[in-house]
């Protein structure tokens, strides 16, 4: 028993064993798998790391590749250290890429434009800068860039843009060239025309002097040529100057305030005989609202109508010319209106060029240089108005120039009479005289009733509602406006007042034995016609039609030195002295001028009244002989200031403050407008020590 316990113990633990042993070895068996799987997997990642490493080599390698060849410069630095720079940038500074990176290398600084800021922080700027191969212009953009964790670095991406640059240059060199050989023609043009003024302004004045030397009506026909064939080029040298004075951005635009129905009526005057001789009318009219005085240009605002009057006038042969003054809003606006032929539509641009006239053809029958209205053009622009022109009805062509003027604190307010229920008979058949007539009327609150010839005014005189006031226009004819007074006399209209041009009011005789109530002379004034239909006075200020100029005043001997190195412009000037009655004595230059002046001081040689002194003479100019007589007369106290007047080929804005800075009394220009030298004769005379006593 116990053999066979024994041995039953043996076979059971024999089986433990093998028990143990079988699940050992499947354990194991796993655990080989496993470990085989698991290399397997570490194979495969290795290979896949493999992958990733190659492809971001190739990346890298592409945009690396990619980056250097487009040419930009690419830098990186954190302070002033490269961290990274690409081919371009290291070529900048002549060194090898594998030089520059972990280096302070920094191209020298040329020259550079201010930085502009973009959106999102980055800075764009030019920078010059001095390179290997010259000085480089290059246009840099610069951001911060995010690096690693909370770091970042200056990043600067740079193109070279020195060819735009020497682009740049050559057009703003070109351009200054270009200025300069311009500002040189205008130079030339003001020299030339200047010089050509001297000896025209001779001829005028001596063929003025001529005229006066009591002549035959042959010999006073070639004069009168010589007058006016002499203006026609003077007027062309004018404007030539005027044009190159405006290219040449030399024209000094005065602000000061003036009376516009002067300014009008000034351009009527120097205009109306020119209207005259051709037959046909020339009527001006200031609307009832405008201002009386504004402030602005006024010799230049008369240039530009005296252009377009000018025009008007030589365009038209059969009608008339109407200058009308408004106001539209913050600007004056003048209308030059005619009955002339009118400009082709597609020609109304381009005659505001310079040397353009409306008709090209060769047989075109107007003289002129085409600088009239390119003048008017850049005159009204500089004043910040306008210029255009547009057909009329009827035939014709209207230029109207907008200003922007400003009424002066002069300005006088109008009051208007009040005429309504007043009936006014307008008879004229002048084309723009009666409707200037009916607007001065029916401002006023009248009544104009017009007729442009005597039939139909009989027609309106026969209306039972008689007129209070008849104006009849003389150009219906003397004997019919004579005979159309009788009738409306008859039927019972009070006031009959007969128009006349100024040359017909001296030929018409006396307008009340005509039987007439009185005259206007034209163009008609509103002033004028309120004052004479109104039965009393109805403005601040009004001026009486012109009377005819009064007989020079006698006064005393005048003592004049002429300083003129011009012999021709002495003897004008010393002629014309001559004739106003005074003593005139020439010194050729302003030495001699001084040197007879303090003769006269010391009592050695005529005492003078009145000094004229061309600003410009060779040696001593006038401007140095005035400063020396001001010095002269402080040294002898006592003595009254010997009036000296600057005489000047052109006078501009600096010509006369240097004669006033020197101590002169005032600038004239040449030639001497006898109305001028008439002036300071009569305001010299008047403190004479003569006329005082007398
Ligand atoms: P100019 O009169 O010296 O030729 P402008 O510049 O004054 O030069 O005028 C240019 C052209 O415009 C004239 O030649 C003419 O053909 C045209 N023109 C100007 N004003 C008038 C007008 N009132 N009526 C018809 N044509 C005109």
């Amino acid at each position: 028993m116990d053999f066979s316990s024994s041995s039953s113990w043996a076979a059971i633990s024999l089986v433990v064993l093998a028990v143990f042993a079988t699940v050992a070895a499947v354990l194991l068996l796993r655990q080989r798998e496993r470990i085989v799987r698991q290399a397997a997997e570490l194979a495969s990642d290795v290979e896949a790391l493999n992958d990733r490493l190659w492809t971001l080599a190739d990346s890298e390698e592409h945009y690396r590749s990619l980056i250097e060849a487009q040419g930009d410069l690419i830098v990186r630095r954190d302070g002033a250290r490269i961290v990274y720079a690409n081919g371009a940038y290291a070529a900048l500074l002549g060194l090898d890429e594998t030089q520059i990176v972990g280096s302070l290398a920094q191209p020298r600084l040329v020259a550079s434009r201010p930085a502009q800021a973009l959106e999102g922080g980055a800075r764009v700027f030019d920078e010059c800068l001095a390179t290997p191969e010259g000085e480089r212009w290059i246009s840099w953009v610069e951001t911060v860039v995010p690096v690693a964790l909370g770091q970042s670095v200056l990043q600067r991406v740079g193109r070279d843009i020195t060819a735009r640059i020497a682009a740049e240059q050559e057009l703003v060199e070109a351009r200054a060239r270009a200025e300069s050989a311009n500002e040189a023609k205008s130079r030339f043009l003001a020299t030339v025309s200047h010089e050509f003024r001297t000896p025209l302004n001779g001829i005028l004045g001596m063929a003025d002097l001529l005229g006066d030397t009591g002549l035959d009506a042959e010999q006073t026909t070639y004069v009168r040529a010589l007058r006016t064939s002499g203006e026609a080029l003077l007027g062309l040298v004018d404007d030539i100057l005027d044009f190159s004075k405006v290219e040449a951005g030399k024209l000094e635009l005065a602000s000061e305030p003036f009376d516009l129905g002067v300014l009008v009526e000034t351009v009527s005057e120097l205009m109306a005989p020119r209207a005259q001789v051709k037959g046909i009318e020339l009527a001006a009219h200031l609307a009832p609202d405008l201002p009386t005085h504004l402030v602005g240009d006024r010799d230049r605002i008369r240039q530009i109508l005296l252009n377009l009057v000018g025009n008007a006038i030589k365009f038209t042969d059969r009608g008339g010319v109407g200058i009308r003054i408004s106001r539209d809003d913050r600007m004056v606006v003048i209308d030059v209106a005619d009955t002339g032929p009118g400009i082709p539509e597609e020609r109304r641009q381009a005659i505001f060029e310079e040397f353009e006239q409306a008709d090209v053809s060769p047989a075109r029958r107007h003289e002129g240089t085409g600088l009239g209205l390119a003048i008017v053009r850049r005159l009204t622009a500089l004043m910040g108005g306008s210029v255009g022109v547009e057909g009329r009805e009827g035939g014709g062509s209207l230029f109207r120039v907008r200003l922007p003027l400003e009424a002066s604190e002069a300005t006088e307010t109008a009051a208007l009479p009040d005429w309504r229920g007043k009936r006014v008979l307008v008879v004229s058949g002048a084309p723009f005289g009666a409707g200037f007539l009916r607007e001065i009327i029916r401002a006023a609150g009248g009544d104009a009733l017009v007729a442009s010839d005597a039939e139909e005014a009989r027609a309106l005189l026969r209306d039972p509602a008689s007129c209070d006031a008849a104006l009849i226009d003389q150009e219906i004819g003397r004997t019919e406006a004579i005979a159309l007074a009788a009738e409306a006399r008859r039927a019972g209209v009070a006031d009959c007042l007969i128009m006349l041009s100024p040359l017909e009011r001296r030929q018409f005789g006396s307008p009340r034995e005509a039987g007439f109530t009185g005259f206007l002379v034209k163009p008609v004034r509103a002033r004028s016609l309120y004052q004479r239909l109104s039965p009393r006075p109805v403005l601040s200020a009004v001026a009486a039609e012109p009377a005819a100029s009064p007989p020079p005043p006698s006064r005393p001997r005048l003592s004049v030195l002429v300083a003129e190195d011009n012999e021709i412009n002495a003897l004008l000037a010393t002629r014309t002295l001559e004739r106003f009655g005074c003593a005139a004595v020439w010194a050729p230059d302003g030495s001699r001028a001084l040197a007879a002046i303090e003769a006269g001081f010391a009592g050695d040689g005529p005492c003078f009244d009145l000094v004229l002194l061309d600003i410009r003479m060779p040696g001593m100019d006038g401007l140095a002989v005035a400063r020396a007589v001001r010095s002269r007369e402080k040294e002898g106290p006592g003595r009254a200031p010997l009036p000296l007047v600057a005489v000047s080929a052109n006078v501009s804005d600096g010509d006369r403050a240097a004669a006033l800075a020197a101590g002169m009394d005032d600038c004239l220009a040449k030639p001497l407008e006898r109305a001028a030298l008439q002036r300071w004769l009569d305001r010299v005379a008047a403190s004479h020590p003569l006329s005082r006593s007398a």
